[in-house]
């Protein structure tokens, strides 16, 4: 079986660890390829091989390194339909999801060509007499990037293209789950020209993970997955010292107000909630409906629409289906269990997806849409991120109690309300308590040059991935405060002993 490699210094190398992982396609149930998971040595090769890299390209000029991202952007949309068939395959999403989330990714790689301006610095002059004052934003040095697996070209995309573009080299340490995509990109940033050694690719699971998170030579780390990994890898980061970007689970409510477009809201609701499976972490996956009137209205609306959905395989010939299977048996078995406990704890299960059976895939790790209604916040699957096609319903009396139920849970991802009051709509903006928010729009993505992140603990640390949060994520200030003495004759007793103010 295909085993896949890690990239160090620009050779594809194989492990000769003896700890592998199984890749499986998960619309069939099989093992397609298996994943080494890199020794202590091959990921301090990885990593040593930035670190050797980095001087020169950090002193390569920002035109150079953004040509080099220029190339690699027309080689994206060149292999762009083999790629969304390997995310597919891997991944289990529909091709059409997979080319979307390809797009998203090229998206930050456009901005990232844009750096000779973004890396500019600022500049003062005569902030004192014969003083200026300008600034550098100097790369930081190794940067590493951990990824989850519901996004194995787009995640790594948040990140890299940044950091490169910055002057920084890379490692990536992509999901076990879905690592073919990571070699991919690496191999096209090689034929796009950038120089060996600069971005690297280590394949592995937690003890790698360790490894990038202590080394001293690396100086920053940016995480997408699980909260409970991202909190271990934000406190692990910061205490050796790196800077680190940690983003985590969420659980994103929409309320639907009783005076929303309901043909829009309840089209935006199903596409955002069982859209790649609900394995998004902008999936919509809780719904406040305002008054039994909209609750009732909107639960006979979805069963039809669900009704009508068709599951299968990401990659069909003819009409694609709406959503793909679920990434590995056990992530199944754990959707399956939220379910069951929902029903214990005494939701009403309007529409089950276990079980589901897709016609000559019966391995496939299947789960049909699945609708709750009359949820209330003290239940597992309300409280919990179950990553998975499970949409809840809570009915709520009023905005206010809706507003507050949003503001108290634990995750602070993307927010999102249905509405055509102006006045409501403006104050949620406000008032709600997470990172990114909808107004009519469910699953309010930022574009790549405004900066993804959440609020509470959906993130770890103060900067946001790509935009302007990206940028100096991966670059630190300097400034140069300087006089030339030939205009100023200083004297002996020239010398000041206070604070200078440049008066
Ligand atoms: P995960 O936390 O299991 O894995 C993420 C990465 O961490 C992988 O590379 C994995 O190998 C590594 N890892 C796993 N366990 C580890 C451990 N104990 N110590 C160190 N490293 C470890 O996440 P996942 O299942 O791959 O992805 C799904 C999760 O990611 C969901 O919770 C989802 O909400 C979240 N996610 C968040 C965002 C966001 O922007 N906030 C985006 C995408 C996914």
């Amino acid at each position: 079986m295909e085993q896949i490699k890690n990239f160090i210094g620009g050779q594809l190398i194989d492990s000769k660890s003896n700890r592998t992982s199984s890749v499986f396609n998960p619309a069939i149930g099989q093992a397609i390829r298996q994943v080494a998971l890199s020794t202590a040595d091959e990921t301090k090769h990885a990593i040593e091989s930035a670190h050797l890299a980095f001087n020169e390209w950090s002193k390569t000029s920002p035109l150079k390194r953004a040509r080099i991202l220029f190339r690699f952007k027309s080689l994206l949309e060149e292999n762009r339909d083999r790629l969304a068939r390997l995310i597919s395959e891997e991944h289990g999403k529909i091709y059409s999801d997979a080319i979307g989330e390809l797009t998203r990714g090229l998206e930050v790689v456009e901005f990232a060509c844009g750096i000779p301006h973004l890396q500019k610095g600022e500049h003062s002059a005569n902030v004192g007499s014969g003083v200026d004052s300008h600034s550098l934003m100097q790369p930081l040095g190794v940067c590493v990037g951990i990824t989850p697996f519901n996004f194995p070209a787009m995640v790594p995309m948040w990140m890299f293209p940044l950091a490169l573009a910055t002057g920084n080299t890379f490692v990536l340490k992509p999901s076990e789950k879905d690592p073919s995509l990571s070699i991919e990109l690496a191999k096209l940033l090689q034929q796009a020209g950038l120089p060996d050694g600069i971005f690297n690719v280590v394949q592995g699971d937690k003890e790698t993970v360790d490894i990038l998170l202590t080394d001293p030579r690396v100086q920053a780390v940016s995480f997408v997955g699980s909260t409970p990994v991202a909190e271990y890898v934000y406190a692990t980061a910061s205490a050796h010292g790196k800077r680190c970007q940690a983003l985590g689970g969420a659980k994103n409510h929409s309320i639907l107000m009783p005076d929303a477009d309901m043909d829009m809201a309840v089209n935006a609701i199903v596409g955002a909630a069982f859209g790649a499976a609900g394995e998004r972490c902008m999936a919509l996956s809780v719904v406040l409906a305002v008054g039994d009137e909209i609750a009732d209205q909107l639960v006979e609306r979805l069963q039809q629409h669900i009704g009508q959905m068709s599951v299968g395989s990401g990659i069909t010939e003819g009409k694609e289906n709406d959503m793909g299977p679920v990434i590995s048996e056990q992530h199944k078995a754990k959707i399956c269990d939220y379910i069951r406990s929902g029903v214990d704890q005494g939701a009403r299960l309007l529409v089950d997806g276990r079980g589901y059976q897709v016609a000559g895939h019966e391995r496939g790790y299947f789960v049909g849409p699945t609708l709750f209604d009359y949820v209330t916040p003290d239940m597992k699957i309300y409280k919990e991120e179950i990553f998975g096609p499970v949409l809840v319903i809570v009915r709520v009396p009023d905005y206010g109690t809706a507003l507050q139920l949003v503001n108290h849970h634990e995750y602070g991802n993307g927010a999102a309300i249905f509405t055509r009051d102006g006045e409501v709509a403006r104050q949620f903006g406000e008032d709600v308590q997470s990172g990114m928010v909808g107004i009519n729009i469910p699953i309010p993505v930022p574009m790549a040059f405004h900066s993804f992140g959440g609020w509470k603990r959906s993130i770890f640390g103060p900067l946001n991935v790509h935009g302007n949060d990206g940028v100096r994520f991966y670059t630190r200030m300097k400034t140069i405060t300087s006089r030339w003495p030939a205009s100023v004759r200083l004297e002996h007793h020239d010398s000041h002993f206070v604070m200078p103010t440049m008066e």
